[in-house]
């Protein structure tokens, strides 16, 4: 199956079905229910029948679907046998963090390299280096990285994105409370952590 036919949301959901079947499959387990991954991951069942159907696995009655083969074919959709490396712009609180976290558990995205205007400059977090904004342009054509996460303070997110995208950024993960905008052929996921932390707190109280 073409990964260009499998619908947005159903894309969205593999990373987790990935991880998940990868957990699974590492406890020596062969066969997993809709029912069983429903309950692990909260996701309806018949979405996980849905999804999976686009990946020609339709699961038997009372036999589940078949882990190393779902395996097979998410790894081959999500691309995760070349790992994808990425750029941090702003090293800032959250841009520090990220840095030290940088995806350790998930060995297939790393982030390689980050920028700021400030006196972080020049020196690694997690190993990972921080060069000047001046030389984005330079250092994203020289490491043809097409993938960058946004930590500035908003005053400067779009100006940012906008040199992200003219320097060929493909993706971005915007963690600032902007709406950035972009053409079409560029994708844009925003992370709102404190919209988010509300939301949370405003469901629990209503
Ligand atoms: P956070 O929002 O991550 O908690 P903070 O409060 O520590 O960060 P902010 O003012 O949000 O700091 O700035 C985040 C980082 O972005 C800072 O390190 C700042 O130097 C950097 N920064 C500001 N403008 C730009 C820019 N145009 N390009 C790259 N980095 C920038």
């Amino acid at each position: 199956m073409e990964e260009n036919k499998i619908p947005q949301a159903t894309a969205k959901r593999l990373p987790l079905y990935y991880r998940h079947l990868n957990n699974l499959h590492q406890q020596g387990k062969q066969r997993v229910s809709s029912k069983e991954l429903s309950e692990a991951l909260k996701v309806d069942s018949a979405t996980i029948r849905k999804d999976f159907s686009y990946f020609g696995e339709l699961g038997r009655k009372g036999y589940g679907y078949d882990i190393q083969h779902l395996i097979y074919f998410f790894r081959k959709t999500l691309d995760q046998d070349e790992i994808s490396r990425v750029a941090l712009v702003g090293v800032g609180n959250l841009g520090t963090a990220l840095l030290n976290y940088n995806f350790i558990k998930n060995n297939n995205t790393k982030i390689e390299i980050a920028f700021d205007t400030n006196d972080k400059v020049d020196k690694t977090i997690g190993g990972v280096p921080i060069y000047s904004v001046d030389d984005l342009e330079k250092e994203l054509k020289r490491t043809e990285i097409t993938v960058a996460i946004l930590t500035v303070p908003m005053q400067a997110a779009d100006e940012m994105t906008e040199r992200l995208v003219n320097a060929g950024i493909e993706g971005i993960l915007n963690f600032t409370p902007s709406r950035l905008s972009v053409p079409d052929t560029v994708r844009v996921h925003h992370i709102d952590l404190s919209v988010e932390l509300q939301s949370l707190i405003y469901f629990l109280k209503n």
